[in-house]
């Protein structure tokens, strides 16, 4: 992991030492960070969903399935587990929100697409966004090597989908991602709704997701190399609760919803069920906009133009 930027999986990342500086050094960096990223970022104040939708909700399934667990060097269990993301999680997601007629997006590492195309074709085929998840889960550091990756990446999802992709969900840099045709990335939580990043002469959008909202943290057994104590496998009913909760939290304020799933963990009988259970609440409520990220994209680049 040293040559490359961490993946969003991976960002451990903790501060280094501040031996070397005073208090008030640090003070003033950080107020430099806090006014640079002001500067930057800029939220879509009421973004007037389409048809006077209360709520976007995004679906959003990472196709890893064994590459980050390759990347890691886990032991061959951990490998299988993510095998399984390709062989059986990934259809019956897909069975899932088919059955409920919801449109989703699938982050899609390059590289999957030469271990399960069939997979990401049939996503595409149902309709459902097929956008970047870098070459092979990772982003190389030399930025030749990152340009080739991206590239390989775009090119690959192209020609299975039968579209570019406008989307990624990585660490790309903005400007690489600007100059391939890219309109916005989904990571980080900067903010609970969608945002606008502004960069030398041009902008991306953002579509945050957050970790109470990201599968791995309530299901992923032995997580990035983590230790017994601190395992998860979360009863799936108390994951059903706490995202119904975040949803009507963003629903009463007019809001944004990005969820985040991986087809080796949500894949399981009992986690799609509770997905099914939880799609249906969802659906009872008036005014839900269950689309892709490429189009809540659009959108939000739409109600810039129009000022
Ligand atoms: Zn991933």
């Amino acid at each position: 992991m040293t040559t490359s930027r961490p993946s969003p999986h991976a960002q451990n990342a903790v501060g280094k030492s501040t031996d070397h500086t005073s208090e008030t050094d640090d003070l003033t960096a950080m107020r430099e960070v806090v006014r640079t990223q002001a500067e930057r970022h800029q939220v879509v104040t009421a973004p007037r969903w389409p048809g006077g939708a209360r709520i976007a909700v995004n679906f959003t399934a990472d196709f890893d399935a064994m590459l980050l667990r390759r990347l890691l060097d886990e032991p061959p269990m951990q490998r299988a587990k993510g095998e399984f993301g390709g062989r059986v999680g990934i259809w019956r997601l897909l069975e899932l929100f088919d059955g409920h007629g919801i449109k989703t997006t699938l982050f899609v590492p390059g590289r999957i697409s030469q271990l399960y195309p069939d997979a990401v074709r049939a996503w595409a085929r149902s309709g459902h966004e097929i956008a970047d998840h870098m070459w092979e889960h990772r982003v190389p550091a030399d930025p030749q090597v990152e340009r080739t990756h991206l590239l390989r990446s775009t090119e690959a999802l192209e020609q299975l989908s039968g579209r570019r992709p406008i989307g990624t969900r990585s660490w790309h840099s903005p400007e690489l991602l600007a100059e391939l045709g890219y309109r916005y990335n989904s990571h980080d939580a900067a903010d609970h709704r969608p945002y606008f990043t502004t960069h030398d002469g041009f902008r991306l959008v953002n579509l945050p997701f957050h970790y109470a909202f990201d599968d791995a943290q309530f299901f992923s057994f032995a997580w990035l190399d983590t230790d017994n104590a601190a395992q998860r496998i979360a009863d799936p009913e108390r994951v059903l609760e706490l995202w119904w909760d975040a949803f009507r939290q963003q629903y009463r304020h007019g809001g944004y919803l990005n969820l985040c799933l991986h087809p080796f963990l949500s894949g399981r009988a009992m986690r799609i069920a509770m997905l099914d259970r939880l799609i249906s609440r969802m659906k009872q409520l008036p005014g839900v906009w269950f689309t892709g990220c490429e189009d809540v994209t659009q959108h939000c680049l739409g109600l810039e133009e129009e000022h």
